[in-house]
């Protein structure tokens, strides 16, 4: 690179770190935050569970609630709720994917967000973790507005995470943080079945 250049390259960046610094400085809040992960695209659980590792690293408290898993045997389950500091609850079992009992399923799933709620309504957990969540709000087995007033009710430093497809707009309005994953190839379209380690 000539000197020039290199200058030029150096009061780019130079002016770029000033920018990024004034905004980290402006950043002095902390919050309890509603993140959501969202979209067609592979990394939404995953996600959520990176964080779980993240927030057991700190030694925070997690309870992690799954709604709609056909498959119950996966690699996160099996690990962390062998963890002391994490509550896991599979809420999904008795849902029908046709819903040709709609009342079971909002029974299912009303049962299941009394658990959620108790989490909630405890301060000890630090981050809780809504996997799947967006579907039986899409399917309205629950209400959105009272799933809402729940989430708006937590304690203000506790973490919530919500992932799954479709989210409704009221849900992304509500959160802090929302992440849209784009599907730009998944190998499942070239007959590759789900592995272990990978997609459970
Ligand atoms: P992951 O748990 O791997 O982070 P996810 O939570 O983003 O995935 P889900 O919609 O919950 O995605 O689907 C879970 C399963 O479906 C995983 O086995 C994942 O690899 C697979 N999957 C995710 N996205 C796609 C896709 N676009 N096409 C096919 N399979 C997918
Ligand atoms: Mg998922």
């Amino acid at each position: 690179m000539s000197n020039d250049s290199q200058q030029k390259h150096q009061s780019k960046m130079e002016r770029k770190k000033q920018v990024v610094d004034a905004s980290i400085e402006r950043a002095d809040k902390d919050k309890g935050l509603l993140l959501l992960l969202t979209g067609n695209g592979k990394g939404k659980s995953s996600s959520a569970f990176g964080m779980i590792a993240r927030a057991l690293g700190h030694g925070m408290k997690v309870g992690v609630a799954q709604f709609i898993k056909g498959c119950s045997d996966t690699g996160e389950e099996a690990f962390f709720s062998q963890q002391e500091s994490v509550t896991w609850h599979v809420l999904g079992e008795g849902f029908t994917w046709d819903t040709q009992d709609l009342a079971h399923d909002k029974k299912t799933a009303e049962k299941g967000w009394a658990v959620v709620r108790e989490m909630l309504n405890d301060p000890s957990y630090d981050l809780i973790v809504l996997d799947e969540l967006t579907y039986p709000l899409s399917y309205k087995w629950l209400d959105i507005d009272k799933v809402l007033a729940d989430l708006a009710a937590r304690p203000p430093m506790q973490h919530v995470v919500i992932t799954g497809r479709g989210a409704l707009e009221a849900l992304k309005d509500a959160a802090d943080t929302v992440t849209e994953l784009a599907d730009k190839k998944h190998a499942f379209r070239d007959g590759i079945r789900a592995q272990k380690g990978i997609d459970l």
